[in-house]
């Protein structure tokens, strides 16, 4: 791109893109005057979402979503069609193995929804129309939402349930990079610097954006994104500088950011392969040790976040013990469930089923009915989109929300209080998700 004009900062203000306006706009821009003309159509219309399901020949009662928008700001060539098209290349080869005579052992649901762009509308829609359903039923939700924002390396987002299976799955898929033909994707993940874990590239949390929000953060269904991305390291901006405009064409797709289409071919690979694994494995392949570990890392950077304040901490008596404790508790009771889990009479379906069943459980157990203080849809104890940036993730949001430019508040007792009561929260709602993994009688 490489516009002749850097903005100067008055005029540019804070937009989360990168952008250049100009040459004509150099010098004290800051006192131009613009007149905008801005029509909007406000009006009832009908939206359509499509869902084609493929019945599970074993559990058909336990369902796994594939699930992508379809709708476009304008043109849509990155957001959503490198999403949709994944989203039908996946249907059409699960329709071809099917067409061969076989079934998963879950159900499968691909949806392809309508009214992302107007606020997740259709896949809002169709959660709630079968929230009872899907609390029951479902097992996990693979997002299909643009499968590039940049040519660089991958990107994830999802449950900690997930972990394992992307390292898995992503070390048996080919790496679509040019000069690494013979490398797996994993392989030639690239992290950004603060994100490596022990040599492996660290997995983001979920925020939300797009359709996932609802099965994830409202209903509590371990659920997952991944695409490729841009250096994120050297460009922090969270979109593609094009986003959601009228540049966004198919020329640009083709031209630029994926001109042999193997990205999107990679990112069809994954898409389809978590889906796979999740509908055909006998056992589900989630695993709970993540979680705990999860666990630990974020109830310690909420305290250190809280202990910036270590004067009020001693002076109203808050305490993070009970967090750290339920903590401890659901680590041991994943490493219990896993050492029965690998001992389980594969032989006996109705055990594997009770342990799938607690596995499928797990994320559900996370969920506050609730909801978080002000946002009652929203109601993952863990995860929840970041009340300051909607795309971006917070771990512990009741806690962090309590903290957040707490020193302003003009009642510090009442503040505090609110910290130890979402603390509370967060400690029952730790410690009843480990409940549910101890053996069940
Ligand atoms: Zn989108």
């Amino acid at each position: 791109m490489g516009g002749p004009a850097a903005p100067d900062s008055s005029w540019k203000g804070s937009l989360h893109v990168s952008y250049n306006i100009g040459p004509g706009f150099a010098g004290n821009s800051s006192t131009r005057k613009v007149r905008m003309h801005v029509h909007t159509d406000n009006k009832i219309t009908r939206i359509y979402n499509v869902i084609g399901v493929l019945r599970g020949a074993v559990e058909p009662d336990r369902y796994i979503i594939l699930g992508g928008h379809r709708d476009a700001w304008v043109f849509g060539g990155i957001d959503p069609t490198t999403g949709a098209a994944v989203l039908q290349e996946v249907v059409r080869s699960f329709g071809k193995m099917k067409m061969e005579g076989w079934r998963p052992k879950r159900t499968i649901i691909f949806a392809s929804w309508d009214a992302e762009e107007f606020g997740l509308l259709g896949s809002t829609e169709w959660a709630e129309e079968n929230a009872r359903v899907l609390q029951e039923r479902a097992v996990a939700y693979i997002n299909s939402d643009s499968s590039i924002e940049g040519n660089y390396t991958l990107r994830v987002d999802c449950t900690p349930l997930l972990y394992k299976l992307v390292y898995n799955v992503t070390k048996e898929i080919l790496s679509p990079d040019e000069g690494y033909e013979n490398k797996s994707l994993y392989e030639t993940w690239k992290c950004s610097h603060s994100d490596v874990v022990f040599s492996i590239c660290r997995i983001n949390k979920l925020g939300s954006g797009s359709d996932f929000e609802a099965y994830f953060q409202r209903l509590g269904i371990a659920s997952g994104r991944v695409r490729y991305t841009k250096n994120r390291v050297t460009d922090k901006f969270s979109n593609y500088p094009v986003y959601h405009t009228v540049y966004e064409t198919f020329e640009l797709v083709e031209k630029f950011y994926d001109p042999t289409f193997k990205k999107q071919l990679t990112i069809a690979q994954l898409r389809g392969k978590l889906v796979y694994e999740l509908a055909d494995s006998q056992v589900i392949p989630f695993d709970c040790r993540d979680y705990g570990e999860a666990l630990k890392e974020y109830s310690n950077r909420i305290y250190k976040l809280a202990k910036k304040h270590e004067e009020q901490l001693k002076l109203y008596k808050v305490s993070f013990d009970p967090l750290f404790s339920a903590v401890v508790n659901f680590s041991k009771a994943a490493d219990e469930f896993h050492r029965r889990l690998e001992q389980v009479d594969k032989k006996d379906p109705l055990t594997v089923r009770i342990m799938n069943d607690q596995l499928m459980f797990i994320e559900r157990a996370f969920i506050d009915p609730l909801g978080l203080p002000g946002r009652k849809f929203y109601r993952h104890v863990i995860f929840a989109p970041s009340s300051h940036n909607k795309y971006a993730a917070e771990s512990f949001p009741g806690i962090y929300d309590a903290l957040f430019d707490i020193e302003s508040k003009a009642d510090q007792r009442e503040a505090w209080e609110e910290v130890k009561r979402q603390i509370s929260i967060a400690a029952f709602t730790v410690q009843a998700a480990a409940g549910t993994l101890k053996e069940v009688a």
